[in-house]
């Protein structure tokens, strides 16, 4: 059932607004409707059970780890597909994956600036309960700003070391709740200018593929982690998100004491979670897009490490993993 809030975006809309980004920063950004700002009123729907006890034992990460993790990705340089340097971020992804459950979705992608391999890795960790949670972020780099000196820290690099520090929480416990999958996705980034048919390479590719296999009717729910890293934090609303699963991170974020770092602004984002929303995949989009004033440092040469802090990624992956909790108590 598609409700008012989840109606896709005009293309004309996204198109204006792409064209002038186009000029800023070579590539068409995900942003595709601008809504006024807004304080948003979050409203619990009935189906929602809200009143899950408080975990005695808060969800957290080691954030200085996951900082680290951050600094040697982008320590390889631009890492966009078909690159030297992307090869170099896919062996250290595997490296600190040893001993997991791995499985990968290798392809070749067809695009406008010719083919090339991309790879979504995959590490699953069982639980007790018939159903998959996954959490998915990309790791490749921006092609267009490939010989800018470009090095996407929070832009790929962010979400790529998140899911590293959320594995290291997720490995060796046994899961009492539904298994949950996290998922290196790739080939997110346009290689010319953001279409629905020049993105997203990789979730395109891995939605199909579950799809047919019938793995996609046993996710509960998909969040995805994108430019989660700046010092300034503010998670979006994102129209194209699923309304509940919005509304449990909300209250997951509130449970912690994080709710001023979300939802202050509402709009449309288009990223890694399209494929599987329409598909009827219960999906949320973590993402920044305020990302220095009015955005300035998005698909620059100026998404560096000194924009980011251990603070914004610990307070997104234990937001992400109180989530899961409330997933898991939900009957
Ligand atoms: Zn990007």
């Amino acid at each position: 059932m598609i409700s008012a809030r989840r109606e896709w975006i005009p293309a004309s809309a996204g198109m204006i607004l792409c064209s002038v980004l186009m000029l800023a920063s070579l590539a068409c950004s995900r942003e595709n409707k601008a809504a006024p700002e807004t304080q948003s009123t979050v409203v619990l729907p009935a189906s929602y059970d809200s009143s899950v006890n408080p975990d005695p034992n808060p969800p957290s990460i080691n954030a200085d780890r996951a900082m680290q993790y951050v600094k040697e990705i982008v320590a390889f340089g631009p890492r966009p597909v078909g690159s030297e340097n992307h090869k170099k971020a896919e062996d250290y992804i595997y490296a600190h994956l040893k001993g997991d459950q791995l499985e990968d979705d290798a392809f070749i992608a067809d695009t406008p600036e010719g083919k090339f391999p991309v790879r979504n890795i995959i590490t699953k960790y069982p639980g007790t309960r018939d159903g998959i949670i996954v959490i998915a972020g990309h790791y490749d780099t921006n092609y267009p700003l490939r010989n800018t000196g470009y090095v996407g820290a929070n832009d790929g690099g962010s979400s790529s070391a998140l899911l590293l520090e959320l594995a290291n929480q997720l490995r060796g416990k046994k899961l009492d709740g539904y298994s949950v999958w996290l998922v290196w996705t790739d080939g997110e980034e346009a290689v010319k200018q953001w279409t629905a048919t020049d993105s997203t390479y990789g979730t395109r590719h891995l939605a199909d593929k579950w799809q047919k296999d019938g793995t996609l009717t046993k996710i509960k729910a998909f969040i995805l982690e994108d430019m989660i890293g700046d010092a300034d934090l503010n998670i979006e609303r994102d129209l194209n998100s699923t309304p509940t699963l919005e509304t449990m991170i909300y209250d997951a974020a509130t449970r912690l004491g994080y709710q001023s770092h979300f939802f202050a602004r509402e709009i449309g984002v288009e990223d890694d979670h399209l494929p599987f929303v329409q598909k009827g995949v219960p999906s949320a989009d973590l993402v920044d897009l305020d990302y220095g004033y009015n955005n300035v440092f998005h698909h620059t040469p100026q998404d560096t490490i000194d924009k980011l802090s251990p603070k914004s990624l610990q307070i997104v992956g234990s937001v992400t993993l109180e989530t899961v909790r409330l997933l898991n108590a939900k009957k």
